[in-house]
């Protein structure tokens, strides 16, 4: 798959026997809603996520294209102060985060996610950055 920001290639990362497709050029993460599914081990837990009030809040049509259906995504403001931006496919195939998006996303939702998975991505994650 290439990257949905700078289009290398990325790679495939194994997280718990989840697919997680990383972007060692940009540090961006494309994550299927299949696989935040299978990272979350509840689909209730993934409606909840993609259908936070946060993230239905101030949607904007992004300049970055789902690498799946390749429409253009929502570019979705999270948070408050200082948001972070994350891209949504408007079909719901996948979330695209920067680099260090998904540990921020993580921190602002806090204990909304299963802590377990919250931590296995802050691990692995957090190690990719400090490597970079
Ligand atoms: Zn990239
Ligand atoms: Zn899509």
């Amino acid at each position: 798959m290439k990257c949905v920001s700078c289009k290398a290639t990325m790679i495939v990362l194994e997280l718990d026997q989840v697919e997680v497709d990383y972007c060692l050029e940009c540090g961006g993460t494309w994550l299927d809603s299949g696989e935040l599914e299978l990272l979350l081990e509840n689909p209730d837990e993934v409606k909840k996520l993609l259908h936070h009030p946060a993230l239905s809040g101030k949607a904007e049509r992004g300049d970055k294209k789902c690498p799946i259906c390749q429409k253009g995504m929502n570019e979705i403001a999270l948070g408050s102060g200082k948001p972070v931006h994350i891209d949504l496919c408007r079909k719901e195939h996948g979330l695209w985060f920067d680099r260090g998006e998904l540990k921020e996303i993580i921190d602002i939702l806090g204990g909304e996610v299963n802590v377990k998975v919250a931590d296995l991505l802050q691990d692995i994650f957090g190690e990719k950055k400090n490597k970079i």
